[in-house]
């Protein structure tokens, strides 16, 4: 007998009818006779339409609320899929992520994971119970609700598995991890292992599929997290550690971010102090910052460029107006249909020459970019939304994703 913690997202759950059929999924493995701890999420779009009233109300609200707000989504789903495996005759208990003993740190709506008191899950799975879990949400020491940013679903899953220490298996709305998101690129190819180094890296830079904080919290555990679709038994992908077989490909991977503001400020007098006035002040509001490039001085003066999540364009806005004080007549601009397109693989590692050979694709296709960026397993590079799909399909054409 073994005990599993299962997720299932959003979609999975958005209607009744769905979620009587993870119901019945859930059941099936029950039935072999393992303890079975399941994560939900919102149904469907619910967190999106929360989010979107409290908008209604206020431009920026309080985080604390938005926490309070937020976290009913995945409640409703507990509270429904445990009245199933009920009307099905088996035992079960809804838990809300306190009640689960998740304990939580951080800031409102960006909360991290720190420790979770299992007993509770542990008591309920002695007594035979399934145990549903709200995904998302936990406690902090203050007694609030808090939430764990978006997709947090899957951290709430993999942490229980973590402290369970058994296999995590999220169930979602395709059959596994690919080599590009297959909505954008239809003929991507589904992976059978990803290593976590590499999921990691495609999460965080854009691939939605997998919360990143949740690979991260795989990897360090080393809990094994099966990712598979939620309608059917086809075959799905396993994120686990990295071994020599998994090597076929220098290019494991290819991640698409939208969500990229590119800001450059034109005319900075060319002076060291000011590039570090720009980015000191973008620190000291919490903007994260990803790419930055910069003009040769030209006539003593140079632009600097840089990129941003989206949802930071308000505080932006604010740091604008304060270094226009500071640096005479500086001209910000932004722009906002940028793609981010990211080439993930464990072998580049090894093997050099990779952004060059990108470059030639980009340039036999005429396709221009704007920054270049490196970590040791991934290139970035921004260019105009509009040529998005385009750079989408020749790269996972080429390198064969
Ligand atoms: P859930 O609600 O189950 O958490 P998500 O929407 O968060 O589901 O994640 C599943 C989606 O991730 C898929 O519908 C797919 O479009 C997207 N996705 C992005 N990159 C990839 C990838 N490399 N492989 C598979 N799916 C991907
Ligand atoms: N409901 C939350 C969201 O939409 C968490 C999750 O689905 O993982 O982000
Ligand atoms: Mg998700």
């Amino acid at each position: 007998m073994a005990t599993i913690v299962q997720k299932y997202g959003g979609t999975s759950v958005g209607t009744i009818d769905k979620i009587k059929a993870v119901a019945k999924k859930v059941i099936e493995r029950k039935k072999e006779g393992n303890d079975i701890v399941v994560v939900v999420s919102a149904m469907g779009k619910t967190t999106d339409k929360l989010i979107d009233m409290a908008k209604q109300i206020s431009d920026n609200p309080n985080k604390r609320e938005m926490d309070m707000l937020i976290s009913t989504g995945e409640q409703v789903t507990i509270a429904l899929l445990s009245m199933a495996f009920q009307e099905s005759g088996y035992d079960s208990v809804s838990l809300t992520g306190f009640q689960a003993g998740i304990k939580t740190g951080g800031v409102h709506t960006k909360n991290r994971i720190f420790d979770i008191e299992i007993q509770n899950v542990e008591n309920h799975l002695k007594n035979g119970k399934i145990v549903v879990v709200a995904g998302f949400q936990g406690m902090n020491e203050n007694g609030d609700i808090t939430t764990l940013g978006r997709g947090g679903s899957d951290t709430t899953a993999v942490a229980l598995a973590a402290k369970l220490n058994c296999t995590c298996e999220i169930y979602t709305d395709v059959d596994g991890i690919y080599g590009v998101d297959p909505r954008i690129w239809p003929n991507a190819k589904k992976l059978d292992y990803i290593s976590y180094e590499e999921m990691m890296e495609m999460a965080s830079l854009g691939a939605g599929v997998m919360e990143t904080r949740a690979v991260e919290i795989g990897c360090k555990y080393k809990i094994p997290i099966y990712v598979a679709s939620t309608h059917g038994n086809q075959k799905g992908t396993y994120i686990k550690e990295y071994d020599e077989t998994m090597e076929e490909k220098v290019i494991t991977g290819l991640s698409i971010s939208d969500d990229v503001l590119m800001v450059t400020v034109n005319n900075v007098p060319y002076n060291s102090k000011n590039i570090s006035i720009i980015f000191d002040k973008l620190a000291k509001h919490h903007v994260n910052i990803d790419m930055i490039s910069q003009t040769a001085p030209f006539n003593g003066y140079i632009n600097v460029s840089f990129t941003a999540s989206k949802e930071d364009v308000s505080t932006i806005n604010e740091v604008e107006k304060e270094l226009k004080g500071e640096i005479q007549g500086i001209k910000v601009s932004k722009e906002s249909d940028i793609t981010k397109l990211s080439v993930v693989g464990i072998g580049m590692m090894k093997q050099s020459g990779v952004a060059s050979s990108i470059f030639t694709i980009f340039a036999e296709n005429d396709i221009d970019f704007k920054q270049v960026t490196t970590s040791e397993i991934s290139i970035s590079y921004t260019l105009d939304s509009k040529d998005k799909q385009k750079a989408v399909t020749v790269l996972a054409q080429k390198l064969n994703l």
